[in-house]
């Protein structure tokens, strides 16, 4: 299911009622039933990155050995990411971050200790607005050019992975992306770690789900995920899952 053969099926189904209506009569009444499951096969795809509705977005691997990714969006945060990546270091372990542009000023060290310590930086859009998603393609373009930008002033390097702010992609997303290049990457576990969980249920939510293959979604702006990092990452080693990065695990590159 695409927004393709969503568009073309609702185009079908609308000219079929078209012609009963002209031939035989039956109530143009019956265009709301395609336009509201349209509507709806249009929202769950916008929403769901999974769904593959807009963009062919890398969401897993498809490996033989048990080998996992890990993610961290939304900073460089002044606080809680040196947390992070002192944690990483710990237990050697890589990991990617897809930082939002509007918080790089400032920040520039902890960008270069990302890439310094070998983890890679994706775009996560320059202002991560809540109306981000209603930006025409000129508009994402901006917001992917001017994050990649940014971190090309501080590490030198073009990143070519973008992971969509609230994981929504639309048409216009899509074609911004595409045009410049970049990788979509969702995820395959979402760690929820924004909520209001605690840090045992959102630890056992990703054990539960943990999988060979497996990215797994955070946020690099609470201590609460800094305690779940280091629970997922002795599970993971007690279990016996390498963490690799994301470009390894997909076999893509991270730069330009
Ligand atoms: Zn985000």
């Amino acid at each position: 299911m695409t927004f393709k053969s969503t568009r073309n099926g609702f185009l079908i189904a609308i000219s079929v009622i078209g012609l009963l209506h002209t031939f035989f009569g039956i109530s143009l009444g019956w265009l709301l039933l395609p336009s509201t499951i349209c509507l709806a096969l249009i929202i769950y795809g916008s929403a769901v990155i999974q769904s593959n509705f807009h963009a062919q977005a890398y969401c897993y691997a498809n490996v033989s050995e048990k080998e996992i990714a890990l993610s961290f969006d939304d900073g460089p945060n002044r606080e809680y990411t040196p947390q992070v990546l002192s944690t990483l270091a710990q237990f050697n372990a890589p990991a990617t971050f897809f930082v939002t542009g509007k918080n790089i000023e400032g920040n520039e060290n902890i960008l270069k200790q990302m890439d310094a310590e070998g983890h890679s930086i994706g775009n996560h859009s320059y202002t991560h607005s809540f109306y981000v998603d209603f930006k025409s393609l000129q508009g994402f373009k901006n917001e992917l050019d001017r994050t990649t930008e940014s971190v090309f002033k501080v590490i030198g390097k073009r990143m070519k992975l973008f992971r969509p702010p609230y994981g929504v992609t639309t048409p216009n997303l899509v074609k911004a992306s595409n045009s410049l290049n970049y990788s979509i990457i969702g995820w395959t576990i979402r760690s929820f770690d924004t909520t209001a969980d605690t840090s045992q249920t959102i630890t056992r939510r990703i054990q539960t789900q943990l999988k060979p293959g497996a990215i797994i979604l955070f946020h690099d702006t609470s201590d609460k995920t800094v305690q779940v990092l280091k629970q997922t990452l002795n599970f993971a080693k007690e279990n016996g899952y390498k963490i690799v990065s994301i470009e390894q695990l997909l076999k893509i590159d991270a730069y330009e």
